[in-house]
């Protein structure tokens, strides 16, 4: 087991290297790097890992299931949470309150349901829906030609689309899956796309929200 300074030690480094990645990438377009939020996927590490993020600048914390996301945000509260993964209308009621950003909308049936759960809270629950724009059959997400119009869901705002590019060794791969997501944003302000393998092609693409995991955490599993 490591010590926490040894851990502390370990992401510094991590972090700053994911960071100078994400800068360069915004330099090679001519993008400004205030305009990249990093989100740091925890799903693989421990409470003791996630909670150093926070305290060495990386105040985004990301997890893709709803149960494991209850149990680190109550441990961490000062983090801004992200869920990234599907999210079933029953855990709802639990979910949205911890979550700072729900990237991961991916039908109707959610968007009704989250509506009214807004509609009853009194405040629009912050969303972004999440497009299949590798047209893989076991992905979940809209089709790019079946965005739902946003108007009908009044409880929520709807602020950006979120994608996951197919998975590749060659992050160029993932370029069109980018750009169409892109192409579909129309005015919306945000654009979640960009993974440890591919999140500079994303920032090229426009990518706001970057979710990154292994790059930070590879190994860290045990801790
Ligand atoms: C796990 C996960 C990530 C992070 O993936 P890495 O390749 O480990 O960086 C990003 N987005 C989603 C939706 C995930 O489930």
């Amino acid at each position: 087991m490591m010590t926490d300074d040894e851990l502390r030690a370990i992401l510094t480094d991590r972090i700053a290297d994911v960071r100078r990645r994400i800068a360069a990438a915004c330099a090679s377009v001519g993008r400004d790097r205030a305009d990249v939020t990093l989100i740091a996927v925890t799903k693989t590490v421990s409470i003791r890992v996630a909670a150093l993020l926070p305290e060495l600048g990386v105040p985004d914390l990301g997890e893709n299931r709803p149960q494991e996301l209850w149990k680190k945000a109550a441990a961490i509260p000062a983090a801004n949470w992200h869920l990234i993964g599907h999210l079933q209308r029953n855990k709802i009621d639990r979910t949205v309150p911890l979550v700072a950003l729900l990237h991961s909308v991916d039908s109707e049936r959610l968007l009704d349901a989250l509506s009214a759960f807004g509609d009853k809270s009194g405040r629009r629950i912050p969303v972004l829906l999440e497009v299949n724009c590798s047209r893989e059959p076991a992905k979940g997400g809209f089709a790019p030609a079946e965005l739902p119009a946003f108007d009908r869901f009044p409880g929520v705002e709807v602020r950006g689309l979120m994608t996951m590019a197919a998975y590749s060794d060659d992050p160029e791969t993932a370029r069109p899956a980018f750009a169409e997501l892109r192409a579909l944003r129309g005015p919306l302000p945000i654009l979640s796309m960009g993974m440890s393998n591919d999140f500079e092609v994303a920032i090229q693409e426009g990518a706001t929200h970057v979710r990154v995991g292994t790059a930070l955490f590879d190994g860290l599993g045990v801790e």
